[in-house]
């Protein structure tokens, strides 16, 4: 192993001691699972394709990983676990039990934890839900991104509508309580009808989350490079505009409540406690490849990251950590303010930000309600511009 791989110096504010004296404690747990069996077109996540063989080398260094963090770091009892991806669903169904067998029993996790776990429908079976389900996986975030066929082909998505739908049919049937469904819209080829078509074949499964994200051609991805050669058309601005708007009519209507600038939720306690964790700036342990980690102690926070190949997190675990960074008070207050304007039910308002939302305000993004400040409409639609204004 060369000493690129090895992990980064901890800064003197993370020595093991501090840590253990100042950090609040960590009740979030992401788990990364790199594996995936295609690499879709407009795809820019850590995930890699043709490395099944290195699954179980990949679990065992999860929890070597775990291990040391759960000796370095404060852990608390568990609130929620969120496996992501990658495509944990293809972790076979004995290697997953496995891994979610060692987190019960090497971290207290509580009785009514969210635990998570993300599901492309093409790997989703009966033997691996029912693993899943064993294991407690409560949570199923499952990967259709569409239904239109045109538009899954855009995306070089190898799943169909009927493979989502058997596959929601299944794990619902199987007792999965809490299922959540991805979609994608602003892509190519794709009319606002088709994509109203999607959002209702979407509500139609009785879903209890939806994610509506805008597609982005992020570089260095298949479809940055079609489209940067002219071989795919623009996605007109005021078409996005009509198929976000689509998604808001469509879902409020059918009883969901936009609680996040991409997420819907329907009533009953059924909004994703792990990502509220992100957004509310709560201190989250990442394993595996690629995964972050973030770390508060009230004041200043600190966020760092594993290397990212999964050969190379393998090599370098227990200690995978490939860089991070110190925020300091003012960037740490930014950086929960920024996110917290992400949800409907804003922040507290900060000190030392007045120029801001003062703004802010007077652009219609965000208002002032009983000494909080949370988004409004246009501000979740534009949180972007909020994002620029804050940081
Ligand atoms: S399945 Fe998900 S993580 Fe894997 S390549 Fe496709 S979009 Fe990326």
């Amino acid at each position: 192993m060369s000493g690129l791989f090895s992990p980064a110096p901890l800064s003197p504010a993370l020595s093991p001691e501090g840590e253990r004296e100042g950090l609040q404690a960590f009740r979030h747990l992401y788990l990364h699972i790199p594996f995936c069996k295609h690499k879709c077109g407009y795809c820019d996540f850590n995930a890699y394709a043709g490395m099944d063989r290195l699954m179980p080398d990949y679990v065992d260094a999860i929890e070597r990983e775990l291990v040391f963090a759960r000796e370095r770091y404060p852990f608390q009892q568990l609130e929620t676990v969120y496996l992501g991806g990658g495509t944990p669903s293809l972790l076979p169904a004995e290697l997953m039990a496995r891994l979610l067998r060692f987190i019960r029993a090497n971290f207290n996790v509580a009785p009514d934890a969210e635990v998570t776990l993300e599901a492309n429908p093409a790997s989703t079976d009966e033997p691996k839900v029912a693993a899943w389900l064993e294991g407690g996986v409560n949570r199923l975030s499952l990967g259709v991104q569409g239904f239109d066929r045109r538009a899954l082909a855009v995306l070089e998505r190898k799943t169909d509508a009927a493979q989502a739908t058997r596959a929601f049919g299944l794990a619902r049937e199987m007792g999965l309580a809490n299922i959540s469904i991805d979609l994608i819209y602003a892509v190519p080829y794709q009319s606002l009808d088709t994509w109203l078509e999607t959002l209702r074949r979407a509500i139609a499964l009785g879903p209890d989350h939806v994610s509506t994200y805008c597609l982005s051609f992020e570089e260095g991805t298949l479809l940055y490079r079609r489209r940067a050669e002219g071989r795919l058309p623009e996605v007109e601005t005021d078409l996005q505009w009509d198929q976000l708007d689509a998604a808001c009519v469509e879902l409020e209507a059918a009883g969901f409540r936009r609680y996040e600038v991409s997420n819907w939720a329907r009533a009953g306690g059924f909004e994703s406690r792990h990502n509220q964790a992100y957004w509310r700036c709560r201190p989250v342990y990442g394993a595996g490849a690629g995964a972050h980690s973030y770390a508060t102690d009230g004041v200043n926070a600190w966020r760092w990251w594993n290397v990212a190949r999964p050969r190379e997190y393998i090599a370098a675990a227990p200690t995978p950590r490939a860089d991070g960074e110190e925020l300091d008070r003012r960037k740490t207050v930014a950086e929960s303010l920024m996110l917290g304007l992400r949800t409907a039910e804003g922040v507290a308002a900060p000190a030392g930000f007045d120029g801001e939302l003062s703004h802010l305000q007077r652009d219609g993004l965000v208002e002032r309600i009983d000494g909080r400040v949370v988004p409004t409409r246009r501000g979740l639609d534009l949180h972007n511009q909020i994002a620029l204004a804050v940081l």
